[in-house]
């Protein structure tokens, strides 16, 4: 397994190429992330892109395990990681999940509050 991560989109791009991802899946791939990526700019954070590829025996193509956005220094509040979560056009399941986690455990955290 193989942990990247890259500053600009250009060198993300060339971290999908080289993988099993068809270029229709990698234009689709970009378009998601960098919703990600642009949101966490506009809330002031310092996004890069990350990837984790792997490897199988006998292969040089590397099959995508995990696309995110990671942050440099500062962690965003779980309020703008929601807004982050929610920016692309097309969610995928796991942006889903995770913006509904938080919106109930930031609710929760509220009540105790109370
Ligand atoms: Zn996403």
């Amino acid at each position: 397994m193989e942990h990247k991560r890259y500053l600009t989109l250009e060198e993300y791009v060339n971290g999908l190429r080289e993988t099993e991802l068809s270029e229709r899946a990698i234009q689709k791939t970009i378009e998601h992330e960098r919703a990600h990526f642009e949101k966490a700019i506009e809330l002031g954070y310092s996004p890069v892109y990350a990837l984790e590829r792997f490897y199988t025996a006998g292969s040089n193509l590397a099959t995508v395990m995990l696309n995110a956005v990671m942050f440099n220094g500062k962690e965003p509040s779980p309020e703008h990681i929601i807004h982050i979560l929610l920016a692309p056009k097309v969610l995928s399941g796991g942006d889903l999940d995770d913006a509904l986690r938080l919106r109930r455990q930031i609710n929760k955290s509220k009540n105790r509050k109370k």
